[in-house]
């Protein structure tokens, strides 16, 4: 027993030891320290006012390091709530010979790269979507917020509303995605129907139309009957008319090759043909009709359809500013080259959309409060027609109304798309 007992004594005599020359040690070592750290610094230990600066700098130092664990802990955080986001967000910087460099990237973007490695890799090297590429080279080069629908291919296909914003750091800017697959997946169920009801549609009422002919033709009819017919008739036409624009859009929107088999044609002069037609139209409204038309500028495109864009929104020019009760009565048309881009300018002094509304008018079948339109003929499917025929051309519109004083609706047809991005299915809104 009493063995045991000198055992455990010499056990602890032997642990108390080692720990005394530990702290030895780390005591020597911290005076060591100490001594380099007065040599850098050069300061002398004997003086209470260099002890003084030592200490302090011992305070700042633990509370750099206090400073530095918490803003660790915070960073952890922020970045496992960006994980949580279902929208995918990318902090990417501007670089020489247009480098998009990534920076992070939450668990949502990252499933649309092409490998998990991207930290410090470009855009182009993690994914093979050029339209995204394209976008974020626009916004760091003319310094401004961007926003495109894009389609992405990679790892299936999926639509996703492309935000590319400024941040507070120069040279940086956030790419938020929203995915919008299920939207756009609905838009073409809805799409599909209306083309199927539209076709199915088109035969009776051209039977109706053949039948409201031969009646209306009769010579004894009464004059109400007559009326009444002619009621029935202008409908049967404005349905099918209606049918017909439908039908036409799901052609555009199906058949994209088709449509994008572009041209190189003298934009100018169709510009001349459309200023031609409604010329008549304004004589016979007595609206002021005024055109500002470069010469020769020449684009990459669907002459058809531009023109068909181009008239829509002459057609809606005249339309609401006829509606306009009193004051200037004046459309103007024009086309111009602006750097790189070329500008088509359609502007009225009619009677002006609400702001509220701005946003919606480009909607399928929207028109701003029917009491204010029901004088004139439509059906909400012009604008709508517009927006494809651009996006089908890379080019933007903007609109710029005010209530009771006119719009200006301006187009810009890139310069560069004019002739490389045809087969670009990039989304213009
Ligand atoms: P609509 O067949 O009704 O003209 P659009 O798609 O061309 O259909 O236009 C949608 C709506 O936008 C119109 O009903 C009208 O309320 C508004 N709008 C379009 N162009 C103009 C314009 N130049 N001035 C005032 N309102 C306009």
């Amino acid at each position: 027993m009493n063995a045991l007992y000198i055992g455990i004594i010499i056990l602890l005599i032997i642990v108390v030891f080692f720990l005394y020359l530990r702290k030895k040690r780390l005591e020597k070592s911290y005076q060591n320290l100490k001594s380099e750290l007065l040599k850098i610094l050069n300061l002398n230990i004997k003086n209470p006012l260099d002890d003084f600066l030592l200490l302090q700098l011992n305070t700042y130092i633990k509370n750099l390091e206090e400073k530095y664990k918490f803003e660790k802990y915070r960073r952890r955080n922020v970045f496992s709530i960006l994980d949580t986001l279902s929208e995918g967000v990318i902090l990417v910087s501007f670089h020489q010979s247009d480098t998009i460099r990534i920076d992070f990237a939450n668990l949502t973007a990252i499933n649309i790269f092409t490998t998990e490695d991207f930290v410090g890799r470009s855009l182009t090297e993690v994914m093979d979507n050029h339209n995204l590429i394209d976008l974020a080279i626009k916004s760091f080069k003319s310094d401004e917020d961007m926003e495109e629908e894009i389609p992405f291919y990679y790892p299936e296909k999926r639509y996703f509303k492309c935000k590319i914003k400024s941040i507070n750091i120069e040279n940086y800017r956030v790419i938020i995605l929203t995915d919008i697959t299920k939207e756009r997946n609905l838009e073409d169920l809805r799409k599909e129907f209306l083309t199927i009801m539209s076709h199915e549609m088109r035969t009776p009422l051209s039977i109706i139309n053949g039948y409201l002919e031969t009646i209306l033709s009769e010579e004894n009819l009464s004059e109400d009957i007559y009326i009444l017919l002619k009621k029935i008739e202008e409908e049967t036409s404005r349905l099918t008319r209606m049918f017909n624009d439908l039908l036409d859009i799901a052609r555009m929107e199906k058949n994209i090759a088709e449509e994008k088999k572009f041209s190189s044609f003298n934009l100018s002069k169709t510009i001349k043909k459309a200023y031609d037609f409604f010329k008549i139209v304004a004589e016979k409204t007595k609206i002021e009709f005024n055109s500002e038309i470069s010469d020769n500028i020449y684009i990459y495109g669907n002459e058809d359809r531009l023109l068909q864009a181009v008239y829509n929104l002459l057609d809606n020019a005249f339309k609401f500013t006829s509606l306009k009760e009193a004051g200037e009565k004046t459309v103007w048309l024009r086309l111009y080259r602006e750097n790189e881009d070329v500008i088509l300018e359609i502007e009225d002094t009619g009677i002006g959309i609400p702001s509220k509304e701005l946003k919606k008018i480009f909607n399928m079948f929207y028109r701003v409060d029917k009491s204010r339109t029901r004088q004139v003929p439509g059906l909400g499917l012009g604008l709508y027609i517009v927006k494809t025929i651009l996006e089908m051309h890379n080019a933007r519109i903007i609109l710029d109304s005010e209530e009771n004083s006119g719009s200006l609706f301006r187009i810009i047809i890139p310069f560069r798309s004019q002739i490389t991005n045809l087969n670009d299915e990039r989304m213009v809104r």
